[in-house]
């Protein structure tokens, strides 16, 4: 395994009217599980097939260890793809389909070519495919198999493009363990895009947030969930979505108040906290962002509340998610055994540690 080096990588298309990715440098570890994320048309797949080679960068550099492989073809990079739609060759047995990439390295024995290709089925807990053709394998196996084929050629790097998309949401979840236990077995160095902000949050050690070809926030899951750097990012991650109330800032002494346009909303920010800020408060307009399962129901009249009628109560399980009649779409998770109905008027409350407060002209989280 190795460490990979991303240096001011841009890609651009037709003649530079698109640009697919922008001045994009990552730092990835050596066994560092990381994963891309961010919208349809985000950049993903075209930094993966960069990393890959399957695409040349337009400027930028990528190091895979102590080698500059920006200008190196991909069949000369040791780095393996896993692809959404499995990739295998339909007329190739398993075996063969996993012996493919080996018989590249010469160096190797029939019998030695064949023992890996056994381990690794059985590592995988597909030994018993090994004579099939993929036709007549399910997806998961399909999926199992192209894990396996990848596995077995011990690459630098591994690739996985929406690897399991085309799964349904049952073997999603354990294959998704798969990968994981995997990862934990032989210690992979892996790059994993995924549209699924819930599967970038649970696998990846860190979680790369693009928009717009361009890197908006890297870190631990749990950080980029605590301290998003700006608007985009405080919206793509968690679900249901953090909720954002339009407001108006007033410094009131150490503290500040914020006002919204919906539901009387009065919130004040205490010393501690309004102190956060590092800019100056000179934008006109400001949202205010509060996770769903940060808000709770108060008594009617609390301070720092916020008052709205129920539109809907969708239940989830030991919770009900609560969606509020206020301009913006704004939702509050709360227990299943408080007893309210859509209609009902309610007063909610958060903490001020779970306020988020963004610059509404440049989207950048002032706190
Ligand atoms: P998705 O989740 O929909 O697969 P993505 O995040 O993987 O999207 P990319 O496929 O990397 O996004 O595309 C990024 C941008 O580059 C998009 O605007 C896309 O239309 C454009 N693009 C990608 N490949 C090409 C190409 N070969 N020619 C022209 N434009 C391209």
């Amino acid at each position: 395994m190795a460490r990979v080096t991303v240096d001011a990588l841009r890609k651009e298309y037709d003649a530079g009217s698109i640009v697919a990715v922008n001045d994009l440098s990552l730092e990835i570890e050596d066994g560092e599980f990381v994963t891309v994320v961010g919208p349809s048309g985000c950049g993903k797949t075209t930094t993966l097939r960069m990393l890959s080679g399957l695409e040349q960068p337009t400027s930028g550099q990528i190091r895979i260890g102590d080698e500059d492989v920006t200008d190196v073809h991909a069949k000369n990079r040791n780095v393996a793809m896993v692809f959404q739609n499995y990739a295998l060759y339909p007329h190739k047995t398993v075996f063969e389909n996993m012996a493919f990439g080996l018989r590249m390295s010469t160096d190797m024995s029939e019998d030695e070519r064949e023992q890996r290709v056994v381990e690794t089925a059985e590592m995988m807990d597909i030994e018993g495919l090994l004579e099939d053709k993929p036709d007549e394998l399910s997806g998961g196996q399909k999926q199992r198999v192209a894990l396996g084929r990848a596995i077995v050629r011990e690459p630098d790097l591994f690739l996985f493009d929406e690897p399991l998309s085309n799964l349904d949401a049952k073997l999603r979840t354990s294959m998704r363990a798969e990968i994981q236990r995997l990862q934990n077995e032989l210690g992979i160095t892996a790059v994993y895009v995924t549209h699924d902000q819930h599967e970038a949050m649970t696998m990846g050690d860190r979680i790369v947030i693009l928009d717009g070809g361009e890197l908006q926030q890297q870190g631990a899951p749990t950080e980029v969930y605590e301290n998003p750097v700006n608007e985009f990012v405080g919206g793509f991650v968690g679900s249901p979505s953090m909720n954002f109330v339009d407001v108006a800032v007033e410094p009131d002494g150490d503290r500040l108040h914020l006002t919204g346009s919906d539901g009387g909303f009065e919130f004040t920010l205490s010393a501690a906290y309004a102190g956060r800020h590092e800019n100056a408060l000179d934008s006109s307009r400001y949202t205010l962002g509060v996770r769903p399962e940060n808000v709770s129901v108060a008594d009617a009249g609390a301070a720092n509340s916020i008052t709205a009628t129920i539109d809907v109560v969708e239940p989830v399980g030991s919770d009900n998610f609560l969606h509020l009649d206020l301009s913006e779409a704004f939702i509050a998770r709360v227990d299943s055994d408080v007893d309210l109905e859509p209609g009902d008027r309610v007063t909610l409350t958060f903490d001020e540690s779970d306020v988020h407060l963004f610059d509404s002209e440049t989207g950048r989280n002032v706190l």
